[in-house]
């Protein structure tokens, strides 16, 4: 037994890059291209001199402790004039770099972290960076997961600093603000990944053959695989973002409102909801994804000697991008690819308007 439950636990490591959409920071130039001119003039307003500097260490103190982070965190200095700067700064990759890493058991009150990526090291921040929302009878075989309860705190995630961010701006603490709102905006973003919403998004993912090794082979080979595939995709989708108007995603990043596939109401939308309401969409988009990943990037990946954890057989994401043979399937992983990618820039605009138009509305 114990013996299994070591295998059920390896199995769920499924996702062990913790990022989504590879760098966050390569979405934020088109998260700001679209937002409307009311946001922008917000958002261009300039800092007092006294938050620029942002050096204000009585701040991050209180950050740790209210949003339970890793007491020792350490932040880069953010020295900004305005918002803008602070979204294009890359503090919206902070999230990855340790703040929810070997955080004691009380920040973990379900044990996701058994089933996600361990206690401590890189891995252990997954729990916070992903949602899998539990297997459903409607849906036996596309929401299959294990354990079968919901796992991971992405939302609540999303939802707490949201909620702080805008308390921080209402009490005008403007930079530091806007970084915790850009951190918000990173739980936003990997919801809308769906590798990140569903442990395993096809059926052809995980190496069936290696049942005949036992059950705890199959678990020990299907993490490989799921996480070659989770990584191959993050890995191509950043080299396509990165081609600015020549990228293939230009239109969906830009014109995110019209690609996206979240059903909310732009007028009344909370943080919790629109979280929600992208993670639902993610999941939605899994199975077209994962079926576009395997007939894009081929079966191969599930060979042994690719572990691209490991940096073993990275794939040639340029070739990829322009393969002839390969247009077919690269049309269609890119065509659902823009869906989400479209989900979290929407995603992030919208929680940008949220928090700006709270503080506007108090200062009325
Ligand atoms: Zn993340
Ligand atoms: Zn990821």
């Amino acid at each position: 037994m114990k013996k299994l439950c070591i295998g059920i636990a390896v199995f769920c490591l499924s996702n062990p890059s913790a990022w989504a959409w590879e760098i966050h920071k390569n979405l934020m130039p088109w998260v700001v291209r679209g937002l409307s001119a009311e946001t922008l003039k917000a958002i261009e307003n300039p800092f007092k001199p006294q938050e620029q500097g942002m050096q204000n260490e009585n701040t991050l103190s209180h950050l740790i402790m209210e949003l339970q982070l890793n007491p020792k965190t350490k932040l880069d200095p953010l020295n900004a004039t305005h918002a803008r700067e602070i979204l294009l700064s890359g503090a919206v990759d902070e999230p990855d770099h340790g703040m929810d890493e070997n955080l004691e058991d009380s920040a973990d009150p379900r044990n996701d972290r058994a089933y996600m990526g361990g206690k401590t090291g890189p891995t252990s921040k997954g729990f916070r960076h992903m949602f899998f929302a539990g297997w459903n009878l409607a849906h036996p075989i596309r929401s299959f997961q294990i354990p079968p309860r919901p796992l991971g705190l992405a939302p609540e995630r999303a939802e707490i600093l949201a909620k702080k961010a805008r308390f921080l701006l209402q009490i005008e603490n403007r930079a530091w603000g806007f970084r915790v709102l850009t951190w918000a905006m990173h739980f936003i973003q990997d919801l809308s990944q769906p590798f990140h919403s569903t442990q395993i998004p096809s059926l052809e993912i995980p190496l069936w053959s290696a049942l005949l090794g036992g059950f705890g082979n199959l678990v020990k080979e299907s993490t490989r695989t799921v996480a070659n595939f989770h990584w191959a995709y993050e890995g191509y989708v950043n080299t396509q973002v990165l081609k600015g108007d020549r990228s293939p995603f230009a239109d969906c990043l830009t014109r995110a409102k019209n690609y996206a596939s979240i059903k909310v109401n732009r007028a009344e939308i909370h943080p919790r909801e629109l979280a929600d309401a992208i993670a639902a969409a993610s999941v939605e988009l899994a199975p077209t994804v994962g079926d576009s990943v395997v007939e894009f990037f081929g079966a191969k990946l599930k060979n042994p000697e690719y572990d691209l954890p490991k940096d073993k057989g990275t794939p040639d994401y340029e070739k990829l991008s322009v393969d002839p043979t390969l247009a077919k399937q690269r049309q269609k992983l890119e065509q659902v690819t823009c869906v989400a990618l479209a989900n979290g820039v929407m995603g992030s605009r919208l929680l940008l308007d949220w928090a700006i138009q709270a503080v506007l509305k108090t200062n009325r």
